[in-house]
């Protein structure tokens, strides 16, 4: 049954308008497909190339994807050095770096993937400047706050579930993974967490390149069914930094981070969310040891803020072969 509606969306952010349809259907439960939207490619786009994308780095667990006609943005957070962000319970953290670009400078946007709801994966720039009508994906728990918060159109999605989003023939799936962002009991005070799975296809063909997203989690029993579903990791992008939060750690250190490349072996992977607070202890000179020793340093993919790294699916996997 479809339950959504033609929106209009304002893209205000670039003073540029489009129509964007989103259309929303229950799937049945084995396909897991609880939402498909239709994105309608703009006037201004350059032709759609499947030939190349790119992985922009702003900073924190900010990046700029860009493939297949789609502009991805991912946990958007646009503080500056000095400013603070509030964790819960009191505890808050402060920015060390400044992101590589200005929220109002973000090209047009298709759609944000959100892992989670904390001020520095959505900041409170981003709550009162981020153009209202862009589609958001996350859990429950944030799709909630979002729409608190007056955003129009987030997207919720339980662990396994997908989302499937076109635009101009091509098609995006994203799969909600597991995250857990503390140890055992602990987890249960942090909000919750979602991976991303991002596979880019054809509709109908085989998947033709795929990046996943840890999202803030630490190594827990249910990542082990990551690679029993999805063998076949192009791209990862690993939230690390080591976050320490009443001494105990919420995000991936060195050690953790390694394991992480062990047990999902994507095939290329890049670190990002490692150095832009002051609560990260785990610094990327760590994590290039440990990998170093693990022998998976020719899988890196190392991006300083600003850096964008441009990735070529196999000529086999491309759209229309
Ligand atoms: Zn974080």
């Amino acid at each position: 049954m479809v339950l959504g509606a033609v929106l209009l969306v304002a893209l205000g952010l670039v003073g540029y308008n489009a129509a964007h349809q989103a259309i929303i259907r229950k799937r049945d439960e084995r396909s897991q497909i609880v939402h498909e939207l239709d994105i309608p490619r703009r006037s201004t786009e350059s032709p759609t190339n499947t030939k190349s994308g790119s992985i922009y780095f702003v900073g924190n667990a900010t990046v700029i994807i860009r493939y297949a006609g789609f502009t991805l943005l991912t946990d958007p957070n646009f503080l500056h050095k000095g400013d603070h962000v509030h964790l819960g319970y009191g505890l808050q953290a402060k920015r060390v770096t400044n992101p590589t670009i200005e929220l109002e400078d973000l090209p047009p946007i298709d759609l944000v993937i959100l892992s989670h709801m904390h001020d520095d994966h959505f900041d409170k720039l981003v709550q009162q400047k981020l153009d209202k009508a862009i589609p958001i994906i996350t859990t429950g728990h944030a799709a909630k706050a979002l729409k608190h918060m007056g955003f129009k159109h987030p997207y919720s999605l339980d662990t396994w579930q997908s989302a499937v989003i076109r635009k101009d023939g091509q098609q995006l799936r994203v799969t909600a993974m597991p995250g857990q962002h503390g140890p055992g009991i602990v987890s249960g005070v942090l909000p919750p967490v979602n991976g991303a799975m991002l596979t880019f296809e054809t509709s109908g063909k085989a998947p033709f390149y795929r990046i996943y997203i840890t999202g803030d989690t630490l190594i827990h029993d249910e990542l082990a069914r990551i690679p029993e579903q999805f063998p076949d990791i192009d791209l990862a992008l690993l939230h690390l930094g080591g976050t320490r939060v009443l001494g105990m750690f919420v995000t991936m250190d060195a050690r953790q981070g390694v394991r992480m490349l062990e047990l999902v072996i994507p095939k290329e992977a890049i670190p990002i969310h490692y150095n832009d607070y002051d609560r990260f202890e785990s610094p990327l000179t760590d994590f290039q040891k440990a990998v170093e020793k693990a022998s998976l340093s020719h899988k890196m993919r190392y991006l300083k803020h600003g850096e964008t790294y441009a990735f070529t699916p196999p000529a086999n996997r491309q759209a229309g072969e």
